[in-house]
């Protein structure tokens, strides 16, 4: 049975902190650096446009990875218009042109902090074009544009927003690449261009069931998330989610949402404590990585 899904739920504005894989773990990675993501404009030592021209730095890794994912969305919404087989040519021009695109309008935080004289875009399309290229020639394409397509009127593409849900009650961020339903079943999946982590991979995968089962009603054991890493070849893994796995995912989120909290003077506000109660790392190697560094570091 082949269905359309209802639309996405909206919650109306409210400023509590919501709670999202990617946000505690940059509270667990470096407190200081969290601080400075979600409450520069708070932060009473740097002005707020120089914290958030450092926020907005991009990497080679993290320039790569974006350009993939618009990229492959691009094909997935191209597919709603026509199913005309992808021109492979086209595509790949189409890849270049926007790497070149973006990567002229962003600043890297590796020619900011001198690593590099300048951005090699060649590089970074030749990395761009394995990831399609891994993805277009894998089998979960064919699947796609063979049987998922039937019921291409319930796609969701990157659904606009940044996947808000509620988890017990509990602001919950759980954006999804890409979800869509087959026969009763429904199938969620993640592109991935970094390295496999397969706990913290999994713990998404918990939460976009979790956000389907919650906006859609349906069962987990409906429910299909896959994980889709695209380099340096195309592998997926994909998890079972039970009644359980939900409640004791349920738990961490409440356990992990506390956590955050405990760092706020106002939890309803989502207003922080001073800056010097958000510990700075002592892994240096973090440091190395971090667009921050010459807040924490000046010479
Ligand atoms: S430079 Fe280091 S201590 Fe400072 S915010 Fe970044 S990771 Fe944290």
């Amino acid at each position: 049975m082949n269905e359309k899904l209802n639309d996405i739920k909206r919650y109306d504005y409210s400023d509590i902190l919501g709670w999202s894989v990617s946000r505690y773990d940059k509270f667990k990675l470096c407190q200081r650096q969290y601080y400075f993501d979600y409450y520069g404009k708070y932060d009473t030592e740097y002005p707020r446009s120089k914290i958030s021209a450092l926020k907005s730095m991009t990497s080679t890794a993290l320039e790569t990875g974006n350009i993939i994912h618009d990229t492959i969305k691009a094909l997935l919404e191209r597919l709603l218009k026509s199913e005309k087989p992808v021109n492979s040519e086209k595509f790949l021009d189409y890849a270049r042109q926007k790497t070149v695109e973006y990567c002229d309008a962003k600043t890297f935080a590796e020619v900011y902090y001198q690593q590099l004289e300048k951005i090699d875009t060649d590089r970074i399309y030749e990395s761009v074009k394995s990831g399609l290229n891994n993805f277009i020639g894998s089998d979960r394409c064919r699947w796609i544009m063979e049987k998922a397509i039937t019921n291409k009127t319930g796609w969701i593409i990157e659904p606009p927003g940044y996947g808000e849900t509620r988890i017990d009650g509990m602001k919950a961020y759980c954006k999804v690449d890409f979800l869509f339903p087959v026969d009763s079943d429904i199938f969620i999946l993640d592109w991935k261009t970094g390295k496999p982590d397969e706990k913290k991979h999994a713990k998404q995968l918990i939460g976009y069931s979790t956000w389907a089962a919650n906006n859609f009603g349906r069962e987990p054991s409906r429910i299909f998330p896959v994980t889709a890493y695209l380099l340096p070849q195309y592998a997926e893994i994909s998890i079972k989610v039970s009644v359980p796995d939900i409640a004791a995912f349920t738990d961490t989120v409440k356990t992990e949402t506390s956590e955050m909290y405990a760092a706020l003077k106002s939890i309803e506000q989502n207003i922080p404590k001073e800056k010097k109660e958000f510990a700075m790392t002592g892994n240096l190697k973090i440091c190395g990585f971090c667009n921050y560094r010459e807040l924490c570091f000046p010479k």
